[in-house]
C-alpha cells in the first residue's frame, strides 16, 4: 500500500505511532482484561491514568500550578457559550477580537448572553493580503473585563504569534487548532481552551486550561456541565467523561513528551510551514491571501489561479494519497491543516504533487 496522509482540518492525523498502541492495547487495556472502551470511570485505575496524563500535560505546556485544567464535553463550541454564561455575573460586555470565522462565532454566540464589544483587528496590506493588527493597536474597551480572541484562525489560515499582554483584562483564547504546536506563556491568559480533534486526540473531549481565581463568584444558575466549579470539584466528572478520547490525548501528550517537548514540535512545525509557504511564493500558479507575518503554521490556505481547476487538483491528489485538501465552503480553494501529527515528508509531498499538477496545468 502507497503511503496516505490525511490533510484533514479535524478531525485530523494521529501519530501513526500513537495509533499502533491504541489498536495494540484495544482488547486488554494496562492489563485490566477490559477493553478501554469498557473500562469504568470511576475505577481507580482509570482515575489514576487520568492524574497521569493531567501531570503530562501540564508538563509540556509547562502550566503553573495556580491553573486548574479541566477536560470537558461540547467540543470548542460549547465554550463559546460555557465562557459568558460562567461569567455573567462580573461582565456584561466583554470584548471579542474579530480575526475570522471562528473568533466571530464565539462573539455571535455570547450574544445570547451579553452585550460583546466586537473589535475588527483584520486589514488589507498594501499587496492586498489579510493581516492582523498588533495587539497594541487593537482598540478594546477600558472597562475591567474578558477579552477573547482566536490565535489560529483555522478556516482563513490566520494565525496571530504575539501573545496578548493586557492587564485589566482576562485574556481567554480558544486554541483549539493550534494548542501543543509552538510554546505559550500560560501566565498571559485566564482560560485557554480548545477542542480535541486537532493537535490533541480524538474529538470528543475540550481542554480548559484557567487561573485558579477565576473561579470564584462564577454564576451557578447555569447547565451544570458547563459549570466550571462543579468541573474542577468533579475533577471533570461530573457525568460520564468521554473515556477513549481522554486517553487517547494522553498517548498523544507522551508522544510530544518523547519528541522532546514543544521546542521540538515547534522548530519541526515551522520547518514545514516554511517549506510549504515558500513554494507558494514561488509560483503565481497558487496564490495565498495571508501576509507573512500571520501565516498560519496550521492550516495553510491556497487558491489555483485557474479556479476551475481546482476540482480537479482535488480528485487528482487523492490519486497521489493526499487526503483533506478541500477548503472550508465558506472560502474554497484548498487548505492544508498540517497538525503535529504530519511528518515533513508529508508537506513534501504535497509539495512535490503541486508542482507536477502546475506542470501539467500551467
Ligand atoms: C475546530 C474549531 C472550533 C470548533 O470546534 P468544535 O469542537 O467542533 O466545536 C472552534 N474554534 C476553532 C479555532 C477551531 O479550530
Amino acid at each position: 500500500m502507497s503511503i496516505i496522509y490525511n490533510f484533514n482540518p479535524g478531525p485530523a492525523i494521529l501519530p501513526q505511532s500513537v495509533l499502533l498502541k491504541v489498536k495494540k492495547n484495544l482488547l486488554n487495556w494496562n492489563n485490566s482484561n477490559f477493553s478501554i472502551l469498557e473500562v469504568s470511570h470511576r475505577s481507580k485505575i482509570f482515575i489514576e491514568k487520568t492524574m497521569q496524563i493531567e501531570k503530562t500535560f501540564r508538563n509540556i505546556l509547562n502550566i503553573p500550578e495556580n491553573y486548574n485544567i479541566l477536560f470537558c464535553h461540547g467540543g470548542a463550541r460549547g465554550q463559546f457559550s460555557a465562557i459568558p454564561l460562567n461569567f455573567i455575573k462580573k461582565f456584561i460586555k466583554p470584548d471579542y477580537i474579530n480575526s475570522g470565522y471562528w473568533s466571530l462565532s464565539a462573539a455571535e454566540e455570547a450574544k445570547k448572553y451579553c452585550r460583546p464589544n466586537i473589535i475588527n483587528v483584520r486589514k488589507l496590506t498594501k499587496n492586498k493580503k489579510i493581516c492582523i493588527q498588533s495587539t497594541k493597536y487593537w482598540k478594546i474597551s477600558s472597562k475591567n473585563t474578558y477579552l477573547h480572541y482566536c490565535p489560529n484562525e483555522t478556516i482563513e489560515g490566520i494565525e496571530i504569534f504575539e501573545e496578548p499582554e493586557f492587564y485589566n483584562k482576562i485574556v481567554v483564547g480558544d486554541f483549539s487548532s493550534t494548542i501543543l504546536s509552538r510554546k505559550i506563556d500560560i501566565k498571559k491568559y485566564g482560560i485557554i481552551y480548545a477542542c480535541a480533534q486537532k493537535n490533541i486526540g480524538p474529538a470528543g473531549i475540550t481542554v480548559v486550561i484557567i487561573r485558579n481565581n477565576l473561579l470564584f463568584n462564577l454564576n451557578n444558575k447555569i447547565p451544570s456541565i458547563l459549570n466550571y466549579n462543579l468541573l474542577m470539584q468533579s475533577k471533570s466528572m461530573l457525568n460520564t467523561p468521554s473515556i477513549f478520547s481522554w486517553y487517547v490525548s494522553g498517548l498523544v501528550f507522551k508522544w510530544i513528551k518523547n519528541l522532546g517537548g514543544l521546542n521540538i514540535i515547534e522548530k519541526i512545525n515551522k520547518k514545514k510551514a516554511k517549506i510549504l509557504y515558500k513554494y507558494l511564493d514561488s509560483t503565481d500558479f497558487y496564490n495565498n491571501y495571508i501576509s507573512s507575518p500571520n501565516q498560519s503554521r496550521m492550516n495553510v490556505t491556497f487558491h489555483l489561479q485557474e479556479k476551475n481547476l481546482t476540482n480537479m487538483f482535488l480528485e487528482q491528489s487523492e490519486k497521489y494519497g493526499l487526503f483533506g485538501l478541500k477548503g472550508h465552503s465558506i472560502l474554497g480553494g484548498i487548505r492544508a491543516s498540517i497538525y503535529n501529527a504530519m511528518p515533513i515528508q508529508g508537506v513534501k509531498s504535497l509539495i512535490k504533487f503541486m508542482k507536477f499538477f502546475e506542470k501539467k496545468f500551467g
